[in-house]
């Protein structure tokens, strides 16, 4: 495969860099629990959950198992105007699971397309309760809401939005990443509540009635694990609250245990109206997304119409077969192993070992929140981001797969990793930190 580019010239790569990429290939070719293959026969300790998304490990035979069956018993059924037992099990299963009062469920395949979705819901939920001038979508800078236009209009990262013409109307709230303030920090920072008045701002600016919700990841993830100040989630419910707003949590990474609980709305104790869902709901065995919706409002929508279709939204493949199968596999698995759980009572020392990296050459941070941990490395002179991908590339080729974000190393692991793992990635990262310049 090395260097062989006619092989890999098809293939044109998402969010790559295709041409260092082909030069270069790294292939993963297997998986099991904690581990992936790469293509050269070696074991790759698994940092990222693949994509922030395998969070039960990898192959899990009870999930391949129920896709099978699944596979052979109901390839594939329309739910539109139709239906098949699976999704409305899951369905009811997920709703269990998501915070009181949201547990209206709307499947999707994607993050991206859980968040147009629940953009397009929160419109339609408006102008059911007669509030059709709200149309403003309002995101946060640094916010990755995925790649379709609303999600890219919303997000804040200027590379996926320049080529694109966004949609009219949308605003966007500071970040909250504040070094100068909130350096090592573990758990939530203690400055920056009141960046949320931001959204209060905005209300000032543009009016309550034009606003129909606001989307953020309540930890931003995709940017460099971004975590919410202290009362900062609170103030924006607050704010919402006080102007007929609709919050979105964005969960598609913090969901499934990540933060500790089945969301991070659950953990941090701050519910949303609208949550957006997948990677973990199916642990990215089939590609799947959810949208949970506070009943009242979808109520509204269902009842502000006589008769007929009540949302014009949908996808060939939501409720799809195999991937409600994977879901409900995984939602045992999930349940029966405890693992939201146990990534609660893993985080204290998961945290330790990624502390007693501070002081290590490159380090200007480190933050910490559930099983998951933020590295920002000072960027080299003049070639900001080369650092953090070197370092990428060294850990692969050493054995440990991470993540890099711009000069930011994030980690995310699976949440059946064990003490020793856990301490393998951190001693991996401290010595290639001295290796790399
Ligand atoms: N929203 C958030 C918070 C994400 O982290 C991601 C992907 O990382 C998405 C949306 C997009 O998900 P997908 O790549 O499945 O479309």
């Amino acid at each position: 495969m090395q260097g062989d580019n006619d092989q890999l010239a098809s293939f044109w790569m998402p969010f790559t860099a295709n041409r260092s990429y082909k030069a270069h290939p790294r292939q993963l070719v297997a998986a099991s629990g904690m581990y992936y293959q790469s293509g050269d026969g070696r074991r790759i300790l698994d940092g990222t959950s693949g994509l922030w998304c395998s969070n039960a490990g990898h192959c899990r035979p009870e999930i391949a198992e129920a896709i099978a069956k699944a596979a052979k018993t109901l390839d594939f059924a329309p739910t539109f105007q139709l239906g098949h037992p699976l999704p409305f099990e899951l369905a009811q299963r997920l709703a269990a699971l998501m915070p009181e009062g949201l547990d209206r469920i709307f499947f999707t395949n994607s993050g991206s397309e859980s968040v147009d979705t629940a953009l397009k819901i929160a419109l339609a939920v408006q102008r059911a309760k007669g509030q059709g001038t709200r149309t403003r979508l309002i995101g946060r800078e640094r916010g990755y809401h995925g790649v379709g236009f609303g999600g890219i209009s919303v997000g804040g990262i200027v590379s996926n939005r320049r080529t694109w013409p966004g949609l009219p109307g949308t605003d966007h709230l500071r970040h909250t990443h504040d070094l100068a303030r909130n350096a090592f920090t573990r758990g939530f920072p203690a400055h920056g509540a009141e960046l949320a008045d931001d959204l209060q701002r905005l209300v000032d600016l543009h009016g309550a009635e034009t606003i129909a919700a606001v989307i953020v990841e309540p930890m931003a993830g995709s940017t460099g694990v971004l975590i919410p100040p202290a009362g900062y989630l609170q103030r924006l419910r607050e704010i919402c609250d006080r102007h007929g707003i609709i919050l979105i949590f964005d969960e598609v990474i913090t969901a499934f245990g990540r933060v500790g609980a089945a969301t991070a709305a659950e953990a941090w104790g701050v519910t949303p109206d609208i949550i957006t869902m997948a990677k973990g709901l199916t642990n990215a065995a089939v590609p799947m997304g959810a949208v949970a919706v506070k009943r009242d409002l979808h109520d509204a929508v269902i009842e502000s119409v006589p008769g007929g279709i009540e949302l014009f939204h949908g996808y060939t493949y939501s409720g799809h077969p195999l991937a409600s199968a994977a879901g409900l596999a995984t939602l045992d698995l999930y349940a029966r192993e405890g693992l939201f759980e146990r990534a609660n009572e893993l985080a204290g020392y998961w945290e330790d070992a990624a502390h007693s990296l501070k002081g290590r050459r490159h380090i200007i941070d480190i933050r910490t929140i559930g099983l998951v941990a933020g590295i920002e490395l000072e960027p080299r002179p003049g070639a900001p981001t080369a650092r953090a991908m070197e370092l990428f590339h060294a850990a692969f080729d050493s054995g440990l797969l991470v993540r890099a974000t711009g000069d930011i190393i994030a980690l995310s692991p699976p949440l059946i990793v064990e003490k020793a793992e856990i301490d393998a990635m951190f001693g991996q990262l401290a010595e290639l930190l001295d290796r790399i310049d």
